[in-house]
């Protein structure tokens, strides 16, 4: 009786899928595709990412649909920016933070390396991402995230994070040297919305957006008026339209400079909030930000590689 009852418990225990389990690939939720590509980098096999923002969704506006709940209350981990990015999802997150592991990755970056919010006192520019310096402490974030939620892979997202910030060290020094081939009276870059401050801050850029940080405020004619004069008096000639906001205050700032006689053209189509098409280079955080680094570099007069740091870069681009 005993005897049996012992086999039973074997016959019990060896039933239990505990080998299967600890191999399912941990499931992750990231809201916008740069968050997404770092959980990818990280997590390797031992990972399964669904991001929910793609390519050409504006996070300042996006609001999670019914299938984005969905796989949230699947997930294992999820993984928002924060910094007042998914403004529209804010209150979202927070109230989902209570039943489930959520993290907000870019709430991690040491204060002393934000900038401040031009619309809010308390809040800072949430575009982190522009600047490879500064994704580091996301990145790292991400790392501490997945490990928490695996601490039996730790050693294997510690590679792999080493991996990952080796290339986005090459990617900063790539962009340092082919950025500083552009006569400096050049160096400004005019987009449609204030999304490259981290940028022209760590690349020594003048940058001027036609929108303030958030895309939700208003372009004002006043302030087409304004950049209409700066393109004139500088003597600018490209400015540059963005994957996930529309052109067509672009497109007013290109007339207004004409109607004064000056001649200006689209520099390029910047990656600014969100990433290229997924299996794409241009779908990854590097290659979104080789793209944006030579297309801005080519387009205000440096010599850069046809296809970018890597040759990888979609032809024409
Ligand atoms: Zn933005």
């Amino acid at each position: 009786m005993i005897r049996r009852s012992f086999l039973a418990a074997l016959a019990f225990a060896a039933a239990l899928p505990v080998a299967a389990w600890a191999e399912a690939p941990l499931k992750v939720v990231a809201t916008t595709g740069m968050i997404a590509d770092a959980a990818r980098q990280i997590g390797g096999d031992q990972v399964e990412v669904k991001g929910l923002m793609g390519p050409g969704v504006d996070p300042h506006a996006y609001r999670q649909t019914r299938s984005d709940i969905v796989a949230m209350t699947r997930a294992d981990l999820i993984l928002w920016h924060g910094l007042y990015l998914e403004a529209q999802m804010e209150n979202f997150f927070h109230d989902l933070g209570r039943k489930r592991p959520v993290v907000a990755v870019a709430e991690g970056v040491d204060k002393s390396k934000l900038r401040a919010h031009d619309d809010y006192a308390d809040k800072y520019d949430p575009h982190v991402w522009m600047s490879p310096a500064v994704w580091r402490d996301v990145v790292v974030e991400v790392q501490k995230a997945l490990t928490d939620a695996r601490p039996e892979a730790a050693d294997a997202f510690a590679a792999n994070t080493q991996a990952f910030l080796a290339e986005i060290d090459q990617l900063e020094a790539y962009g340092k040297q082919v950025l500083a081939e552009v006569p400096e009276n050049n160096r400004v870059l005019v987009t449609a919305h204030d999304a490259f401050g981290y940028f022209g801050e760590e690349y020594g850029y003048e940058v001027l957006g036609i929108q303030g940080i958030s895309t939700q405020s208003e372009a004002g004619l006043n302030r087409i008026g304004e950049l209409v004069d700066t393109l004139v008096d500088q003597q600018l000639t490209a400015v540059f339209v963005e994957s996930s906001v529309s052109d067509r205050s672009m497109r007013a700032l290109i007339e207004g400079a004409a109607a004064k006689g000056h001649d200006v053209g689209i520099g390029g189509e910047l990656y600014s909030d969100a990433m290229g098409e997924p299996g794409t280079y241009e779908g990854t955080y590097i290659g979104m930000l080789d793209h944006n680094i030579s297309v801005i570099a080519g387009a205000l007069g440096a010599d850069v590689p046809e296809r970018g740091m890597n040759g990888k870069l979609s032809a024409g681009s």
